[in-house]
């Protein structure tokens, strides 16, 4: 039987690797919903309805019904990219730029009203691990398995810190490290299904257990 696999967690926790991991091994459907989130965001920027001294809410609400995304599989990548309007967003939505507005954009319960009905649907008895703030809480509350990672702010700073400068940005630890924290506190404090961890959530600390580790925790359970 195909089951659902809900990952949720702070920003920067190994959700995505593992999550990927686990659904290529299972022959499961990944989605990276965070995706969604910043394809939203890049936007609203991209549109001047948001940056760094201004938001535009009502703007962006009035045209989120003309934002069209879809997840594209990668065969070179080896895994979905997203596209907005038909256009390739990828590298442009994973920007410490587009990090800094992503949680201003998902407090928004409009955007967050038609983010969660996509996820739903491209979920449901397929076979599917989805990775994100809300998806064993609000997305899929009846997942058959449901994962709630954690790891130091350290540890996640330098996670991203890493990704970042290997793609050629230019950032420093301290700005990655305060982007993590002002995450974590936007995204646990918004009123519209804040971050928090399913009561039937199992946690993993990807501070103490290796990626190996976590990759035969999660297949024994998903396949017991
Ligand atoms: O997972 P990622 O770090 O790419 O997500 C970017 C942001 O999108 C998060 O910090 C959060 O504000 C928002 N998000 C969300 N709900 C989700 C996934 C992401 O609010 N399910």
């Amino acid at each position: 039987k195909k089951i659902t696999i809900a990952i949720d967690g702070f920003s920067s926790t190994g959700k995505s690797t593992l999550a990927k991991q686990v659904a290529a091994h299972l022959g499961y459907a990944y989605v990276d919903s965070g995706a969604m989130y910043r394809a939203i965001t890049l936007y609203a920027m991209e549109n001047g309805f948001i940056s760094p001294t201004h938001f535009d809410k009502q703007g962006l609400i009035k045209n989120l019904p003309d934002i069209k995304l879809d997840f594209r599989f990668n065969p070179d990548a080896g895994f979905a990219e997203m596209y907005i309007n038909g256009q390739n967003a990828e590298k442009k939505i994973r920007t410490l730029e587009v990090s800094s507005l992503v949680s201003h954009v998902a407090e928004v319960s409009e955007v967050r009203a038609k983010l969660v009905e996509q996820q739903q649907h491209m979920g449901e008895n397929k076979g599917v691990v989805m990775d994100g703030r809300d998806i064993g809480t609000v997305v899929f509350p009846n997942a058959e398995l449901k994962l709630f990672m954690t790891a130091s702010p350290e540890t996640r700073a330098q996670r991203r810190y890493d990704e970042l400068t290997q793609k050629g940005e230019a950032v420093t630890y301290e700005a990655v490290l305060k982007n993590v924290q002002d995450r974590d506190y936007i995204d646990s404090n918004r009123e519209d299904s804040p971050l928090i961890q399913a009561v039937d959530a199992i946690v993993i600390d990807n501070s103490t257990l290796s990626r190996q580790e976590q990759f035969e925790l999660v297949l024994g359970l998903a396949t017991e």
